[in-house]
């Protein structure tokens, strides 16, 4: 069936609508301009056509094999060759800081590369995922020396980078975490203990494996607080950064999942494994935080990946397949399924659906890099809090459309959707997973209700609705045109402020109340500001696309906000399993 074709026009235009633009005012990425990004994103959407693209399937087919006599893993046929010419094309340092070796581009413009490694391939694409969210903790929290030894080369992507967080009984809650951290004698840090679910824990794609591991030292206190971070390589490095003997980490079984199946997920063995501190004992779970914040993005990603891919797939299919007639259809003829009203409303849900979650994901990307680079502190102080609130969206509200959209794309395949072969359901199933890792969905939803809403006093996610609600004038001004997306975004944006204060409130005297509504709350934030996200961009466009889009999402996503407002406070009293 139908390949996935880089969207380059699509992902440029909500760049711009993201903020490149006034990204590439600042001093920081002076060496960068749009002429610069548009062939980056041009080249690397040809990129992924023509080299991960043809990976995937095969990917799906075969998966990754564990040999458990000694404990290595082999990737299906191609994925080392497509691999090392990633490598070799410097990818995966351009959005990395130049005085590390990168390519100083904006963390904006390395999302929107990696969604379209992502649509290609998901299971591969995790590979650089979780090396660059190694990267990112390293160079913010590693010494020099560590730095020097191990970035350079997780940089270009001749090592990879894992998080190792899980344990049997240590999931949601990681401050159950057992694995124990000691030192000998001399000093040298030992970790032991078993891991559970580490994506491309082992493999044969890079000489390297450089594992963030969590671990608890003794004497250590219980919970988060008793958690430290450490370096494990699955070969020793040297001073130098030369790679020496195997370290005692290995890989115990893959296991075999619904989906990403070329990715493998492993059980580690840690025994009496050499490690390096990083940062001080007793910060570990600070410290991850700082990975995974940039890994929730790249998660969150997945989900526009999976819907734009199955969006392209079910368009395409849409247009070919004939069933039943339209009022036009000429005598003795079939109509095509795309002229279906059921059918239009499916495609455009899908399409609506993937537009308003690239642009919350891009704008938060824009956020991060504002927090990092804007000369004025209290903009950056502004652009990190936004930042953080937007996070827990960005990954939980973006997953959950990837499925929802995945699934749609089935639907519109009818019978075929359900049948391997068209590869619709391979994205479905590969989709899955992402509202589960990286901190469940349900967590997201937790964090955003008990944690973000009350930054500053509440006044960042204040200040996130008056901006909403200043789209008033401006969609007022454009008159008709618009007229349908003002009065549904208006209404979706009373009924958020309404569902904010209570749940402020009860997050303080009712915890129970505020739980039970977060994963509501969730949906109605995360479509209201998809939805003024797109009618921004309609405002700036005019285009009868963008406002079609628009529209159509303040009818059928817009218009069903106000209902959530009932689930959202509803309270916990209700929920009794009998
Ligand atoms: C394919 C795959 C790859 C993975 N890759 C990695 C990796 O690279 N590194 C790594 O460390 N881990 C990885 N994981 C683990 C993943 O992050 C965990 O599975 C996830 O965090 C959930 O933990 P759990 O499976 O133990 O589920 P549980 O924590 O048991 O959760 C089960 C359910 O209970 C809910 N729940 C749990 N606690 C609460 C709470 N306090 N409040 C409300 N609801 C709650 C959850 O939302 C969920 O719905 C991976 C998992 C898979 C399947």
């Amino acid at each position: 069936m139908t390949d996935y074709q880089a969207p380059t026009s699509a992902v440029l235009d909500a760049l711009d609508a993201a903020g490149l633009p006034a990204l590439l005012e600042l001093d920081a990425f002076a060496h960068v301009d749009r002429d610069m990004v548009t062939t980056l994103v041009e080249e690397f959407g040809r990129f992924v056509d023509e080299v991960i693209v043809p990976t995937d399937a095969i990917g799906d087919d075969v998966g990754s094999r564990h040999d458990p006599a000694t404990g290595e893993v082999t990737t299906p046929e191609g994925f080392v060759k497509a691999y090392r010419r990633y490598v070799e094309s410097g990818w995966g340092a351009l959005a990395f800081p130049e005085e590390h070796g990168g390519g100083g581009l904006p963390r904006l413009v390395g999302l929107a590369l990696q969604e379209m490694m992502t649509s290609a391939n998901v299971a591969l694409s995790l590979n650089p995922v979780l090396t660059q969210s190694v990267i990112e903790g390293l160079t913010k929290l590693g010494t020099p020396d560590q730095q020097r030894r191990f970035v350079p080369r997780l940089l270009t992507g001749e090592w990879n980078g894992t998080m190792v967080l899980t344990e049997p009984d240590a999931g949601s809650d990681v401050g159950a975490v057992r694995t124990r951290a000691e030192q000998d004698d001399d000093g040298t840090w030992r970790l032991t203990g078993t891991k559970l679910f580490i994506t491309w824990g082992e493999h044969d794609l890079t000489d390297n494996i450089v594992h963030l591991v969590l671990a608890r030292t003794p004497d250590a206190p219980v919970g988060t607080k008793g958690l430290s971070l450490f370096l494990v390589s699955k070969h020793l490095v040297d001073a130098e950064g030369r790679l020496g003997v195997r370290n005692t980490v290995r890989c115990a079984s893959v296991e075999h999942k619904v989906g990403i199946h070329a990715s493998p997920t492993c059980v580690l063995d840690f025994d009496r494994a050499e490690a390096e501190l990083v940062g001080e004992v007793g910060d570990g779970m600070g410290l991850m935080f700082v990975v995974m914040n940039s890994a929730r993005l790249s998660i969150g990603l997945q989900g526009l990946a999976a819907a734009e891919v199955t969006s392209q797939q079910a368009l395409a299919y849409a247009h070919e397949r004939r069933q039943g007639r339209v009022a036009t259809t000429p005598k003795g003829e079939s109509a095509r399924i795309e002229d279906h009203p059921d059918v239009r409303r499916m495609l455009l849900t899908m399409r609506s659906a993937t537009d308003a979650v690239r642009l919350v994901l891009y704008t938060t990307g824009a956020q991060a890099d504002l927090a990092a680079h804007h000369p004025d502190e209290d903009v950056r102080a502004r652009a990190k809090d936004r930042a953080d609130l937007l996070t827990p969206i960005a990954k939980g509200w973006s997953t959950d459309e990837g499925v929802e959209v995945a699934s749609l794309a089935i639907q519109v395949h009818g019978g075929v959707g359900y049948v391997e072969e068209t590869g619709v359901a391979r994205h479905w199933r590969d989709a899955r997973i992402a509202p589960i890792y990286e901190g469940t969905n349900g967590i997201q939803a937790i964090d955003l209700v008990m944690r973000k809403l009350r930054l500053r006093d509440g006044s960042v996610i204040a200040d996130l609705l008056s901006e909403l609600e200043a789209l008033d004038g401006p969609l007022a001004e454009a008159g008709d045109e618009l007229a349908e997306v003002r009065a549904r975004l208006a209404d979706a944006l009373v009924a958020v402020r309404a569902a904010t204060a209570w749940l402020i409130e009860r997050a303080a005297t009712a915890p129970d109340d505020a739980l039970a509504g977060a994963t509501a709350y969730l949906d109605l934030l995360g479509s209201t500001l998809g939805g003024a996200l797109l009618a921004e961009s309609a405002l700036r466009l005019r285009s009868p696309r963008s406002i079609g889009i628009a529209t159509f999402y303040a009818t059928e996503r817009l218009a069903r906000v106000p209902g959530l407002l009932g689930p959202v406070t509803a309270g916990a009293a209700r929920l009794v399993i009998a």
